[in-house]
């Protein structure tokens, strides 16, 4: 459906220097894929989707969509825009149009759909999203979660044949992300084709036909999800799958925030999919800085979790600590409450490890 040669796309800056940011970008789509796109922050990801979409004109290179070359002089840029669809990270609504006005807007504006008919379909579509129920109330009253499947709604108003997706949720709160990824699961399961850059590396290994991992300006590696998640072949893509997410806590007394951590540690597990572990964690949380070492402060507190091997845990660290602190008693309680107790020295001390 879309092929990609040697896509290029270089900014100046107003002192003259160049970046470029898409160096060599080449892919070819098929109808029916979900091709989720990862890699490290500023490598391109978004500036790919854009140039894709002409909304950021690429600077070398060619985009063939359904035969036509794009990027030819004289292309007609809305015959593109109205089958290429674009869901952004900030919902980009209309905030003086209704729900409905803002789905039913594209197709009367631009396809010149008959009101009465766009109105159906824009409710049909909200009914899709989840939100028939708010179709006559202004965008400012819903959620942020809302708000995005009003904007996929909106997108997928004008019929397009591929939808783009850049972050949609990661300007969401943590509880909201699911409503958003279940809407796009869905589009994916009635085989719509999308390209979803995203950071939530579980939805892209579960909902993805292919991933590419950029990198430096370059598709670095594609691949199915098993390929890039469980056997990538070169080393940045390996750091990139393989990096361990991580949130730590200094503990230097009482008057430590501990509410805040909590809330810290349920918006972690939300964020990595992980909330079934939330409720473990929050009780060895509590058993371990109230019982078992109560007496050591300060104490670092750190919950990590490997988004390719699903290993979560809660790590107690104390500095010039000599040997472990638990006795037989609480180290045999605790093995019932979580998977593995590791007790170690570290270099500046000792630490409890608990695998949840
Ligand atoms: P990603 O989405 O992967 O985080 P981006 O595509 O947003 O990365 O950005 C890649 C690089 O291009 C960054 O260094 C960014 O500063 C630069 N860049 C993006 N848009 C522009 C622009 N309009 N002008 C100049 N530089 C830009
Ligand atoms: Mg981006």
């Amino acid at each position: 459906m879309i092929q990609i040669k040697h896509l290029s796309k270089q900014f100046t800056g107003p002192d003259g220097k160049v970046l470029r940011v898409l160096k060599d970008i080449n892919a070819d789509i098929h109808r029916g894929e979900v091709i989720s796109i990862i890699g490290p922050s500023g490598t391109g990801k978004s500036t790919f989707l854009r140039a894709l979409n002409l909304l950021d004109p690429p600077t070398g290179g060619e985009i063939i969509f359904d035969g036509e070359n794009i990027l030819a002089r004289g292309y007609p840029v809305h015959k593109m825009r109205q089958k290429m669809g674009m869901v952004f990270q900030s919902f980009n609504l209309f905030p003086h149009k209704t729900v409905l006005e803002n789905v039913m807007m594209a197709p009367c504006q631009l396809l010149h759909a008959d009101p009465e008919k766009a109105r159906e379909e824009g409710l049909a579509l909200l009914r899709k999203v989840g939100l028939a129920e708010k179709a006559d109330v202004y965008p400012a009253s819903l959620s942020g979660g809302q708000k995005q499947r009003v904007a996929i709604a909106r997108a997928l108003a004008m019929k397009p044949e591929v939808i783009l997706f850049d972050e949609p949720t990661s300007a969401l709160d943590p509880t909201m992300v699911g409503e958003v990824l279940s809407v796009i699961r869905q589009l994916a399961s009635e085989g719509l084709t999308m390209l979803i850059v995203t950071h939530e590396m579980k939805f892209a290994h579960d909902v993805s036909t292919r991933i590419f991992f950029m990198y430096d300006g370059y598709i670095h590696e594609d691949g199915t999800p098993q390929q890039i998640f469980e056997a990538p072949v070169h080393s940045a893509t390996k750091a990139f799958v393989q990096r361990i997410r991580k949130k730590v806590f200094e503990i230097g007394g009482p008057d430590f925030d501990f509410l805040g951590m909590h809330s810290a540690i349920n918006a972690f597990c939300y964020k990595y999919s992980i909330s079934e572990k939330q409720e473990t964690a929050q009780l060895l949380v509590d058993k371990m800085l109230d019982d078992v070492m109560a007496a050591h402060r300060p104490i670092t507190v750190r919950i990590t979790h490997s988004e390719q091997s699903g290993v979560t845990a809660l790590d107690f660290m104390v500095e010039k600590m000599t040997a472990t602190p638990l006795t037989d008693e609480q180290r045999n309680e605790l093995a019932k409450l979580c998977q593995q107790v590791v007790e170690e020295p570290t270099k500046r001390g000792f630490r409890v490890k608990l695998v949840i």
